[in-house]
């Protein structure tokens, strides 16, 4: 009854025939596109191109005739996912460097402000990265979780960082909120989008975001080590510097000058020389979000992660596995995480039969359910494998 529902919600599903557009093998059940996305045929076929042609045969004349200017094209295609304005959405570098980037540049746009305020659930790159920002201003750095952080936040606070959707539980957290907490104090916001961009809906100009920052290779599909993204509001570009002044950052970069001068917009926010095929990846990736509204995403995800949900209801609480995730589908990201002690050896088990999901510690087994590939006929079998442990 559950499979035919699934065929049900499948045959009506506007997004089913964009699964084509993704070379998943035959026999395997992919639930981790929130850590690494499959690959696209249009990935295998651009960067068959960008090597047997533009690197083979056009060799360093491609950078003029393609490559330079990659990172603002890219990000061009990004910017629409998050609601930002053209050109204020930069590829480049990884989530870690922009994310660092975007605190330095928010310290120095307020002087004289001794904290940092973090969600102490967020991942961990993001607490080392901010940490080392607040080491290197002499900077207290305040962790506290979600639900404290608005009231963390004072006249001291000099930015405020967190991850919109939550990498272990999929909970989102109160832009809104957060984000006018922090300015109704004078302090700046950056988001990290990680688990947001190409599954969630944002929207960095209806809520005056100061910085986002998010990853290229887990929901938008561009590939192992596929290059991050930054944004930085418009309004600031003008003030905003961060510190790594590489040559890619300069206003004029194949002038060889000695002083350095920022590039006049989003560029500043680059350092050295674009991962190209990394890049070529993404981008041919994200075509696909060109044939979608993020909306229509979100319904999808949704419809997902809520019938996981029922069925876990029906057939898994009686087993020994929580939810670990929010039963508001408003309230959740594209994941969903259970609680299960032997969920290590239930991962690697279900993956040597082709059902591919990850793992955190200590107990927490990830599914992700990418509205662009995946099946409710999918969330039925998983669930039917889980059950059956
Ligand atoms: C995946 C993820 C990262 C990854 O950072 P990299 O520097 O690209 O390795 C960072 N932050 C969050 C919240 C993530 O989910």
């Amino acid at each position: 009854e559950a499979t035919e529902y699934a065929q049900s919600l499948d045959a009506a599903d506007t997004l089913a025939p964009l699964r084509q557009k993704f070379d998943i093998p035959e026999g395997i059940m992919y639930f981790d596109g929130n850590s690494l996305g499959p690959l696209t045929f249009k990935s295998r076929e651009v960067l068959h191109h960008t090597i047997e042609f533009e690197w083979r045969e056009r060799l360093i004349r491609s950078w003029n005739e393609d490559w330079l200017a990659m990172p603002a094209r890219v990000g061009n295609m990004i910017a629409p996912l998050i609601g930002a304005p053209i050109d204020s959405v930069i590829v480049c570098d990884n989530t870690s460097i922009n994310l660092h980037k975007a605190l330095m540049s928010a310290v120095a746009l307020r002087p004289g402000r001794t904290e940092i305020v973090v969600d102490v659930d967020n991942f961990p790159t993001d607490i080392y990265i901010a940490q080392s920002v607040a080491d290197q201003h002499g900077l207290t750095l305040v962790a506290v979780p979600a639900t404290d952080i608005i009231g963390a936040i004072s006249e001291r606070t000099a930015v405020v960082t967190a991850t919109h959707v939550d990498y272990r539980s999929a909970n989102i957290l109160d832009v809104a909120g957060i984000t006018r907490a922090a300015h109704s104090h004078g302090a700046l916001m950056v988001w990290d989008l990680a688990h947001t961009a190409g599954a969630v809906p944002f929207d960095v100009t209806a809520h005056d975001i100061d910085f986002a920052v998010g990853c290229g290779y887990k929901y938008l599909n561009g590939g192992p080590g596929a290059p991050a993204f930054i944004y930085a509001a418009p309004r600031l570009l003008a003030d905003a510097s961060q510190p790594l002044h590489g040559w890619w950052a300069h206003a004029d970069p194949f002038a060889f000058e000695v002083g350095f001068r920022p590039a006049v917009g989003i560029n500043r926010y680059l350092t050295g020389t674009a991962t190209v095929l990394s890049m070529k990846s993404l981008e041919a990736a994200l075509e696909i979000f060109s044939l979608v509204s993020m909306d229509d995403l979100r319904v999808k995800s949704t419809s997902l992660t809520s019938l996981f949900i029922d069925l876990f209801d029906g057939h898994l609480a009686e087993k020994g596995f929580t939810l670990a995730s929010p039963r508001d589908a408003q309230a959740r990201g594209s994941h969903v995480a259970l609680g299960f002690s032997g969920g290590r050896g239930l991962v690697d088990q279900m993956s040597s039969r082709g059902v591919i999901a990850d793992f955190r510690p200590p107990d927490l087994m990830r599914f992700g359910f990418a509205p662009l590939y995946n099946r409710h006929i999918e969330v039925v079998e998983l669930v039917k494998q889980l059950a059956a442990h």
